[in-house]
């Protein structure tokens, strides 16, 4: 089984969530926004307190504000970045992300590691999840579906009552076609854990979500 520990961080309020082994103790980060020293002691002790191995990184999506803790767990943990090929492109705009949000500090070099796909299987330790590909908040942007759980990662493709904003390399169009056809294909009871903000459940966002 998966324990599923979420961390906000950041100017931006990023969920960074970690998703654990409960068996193995092996873990994988996923969008590691961590953007301050004391937020990486505050990530760090929660991994030492509990026994946790951090195996891999998972990102939805590669917008700035998901990546601003990539090159500290990278650095720490020596832990692969795995995503969606179609953020590639994302990630080579960095700079230019940054500048768009007026910050001056140079951007990290972002890499994708291992690609992944539509249909995907991750392990992490004895558990997985699997990849669901919901284009249009990003092109490359990703979905994690534990099922066991009854939980699905969205990233910034759903929120509580909204949806993500679709001027950063998105699409509207392709935005609400990929929640309709992909997310609210899942069980009503799917719990939700967006990349900001509160959870909420597939069912409660099919009634009432204004956007969809
Ligand atoms: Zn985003
Ligand atoms: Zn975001």
């Amino acid at each position: 089984m998966l324990k599923i520990k979420q961390f906000a961080f950041s100017d931006f309020g990023v969920n960074t969530y970690l998703l654990i082994d409960e068996e193995t103790r092996q873990a994988a980060v996923v969008d590691p926004a961590m953007s301050s020293e004391s937020e990486q002691k505050r990530f760090d002790a929660y991994v030492a307190d509990n026994d946790i191995k951090i195996t891999q990184i998972i990102n939805t999506h590669l917008h700035l504000d998901h990546c601003f803790g990539m090159d500290y767990v990278k650095n720490a943990y020596g832990a692969p970045l795995k995503a969606h090929p179609g953020e590639a492109a994302v990630a080579a705009m960095m700079q230019q992300q940054y500048s768009m949000f007026g910050i001056r500090r140079p951007a990290p070099k972002v890499v994708i590691d291992v690609d992944l796909k539509d249909g995907d299987v991750i392990k992490i330790g004895h558990s997985s999840v699997e990849v669901i590909h919901v284009p249009g908040h990003s092109p490359g942007g990703i979905c994690l579906y534990y099922k066991e759980g009854n939980v699905v990662l969205v990233g910034d493709s759903l929120f509580r009552r909204s949806i993500g904003r679709t001027d950063l390399y998105g699409s509207h169009e392709q935005l609400v076609g990929a929640i309709r056809s992909r997310l609210f294909a899942l069980p009503d009871h799917t719990l939700v854990l967006s990349g900001h903000g509160p959870s909420t459940t597939i069912g409660e966002e099919k009634v009432g979500n204004p956007f969809v």
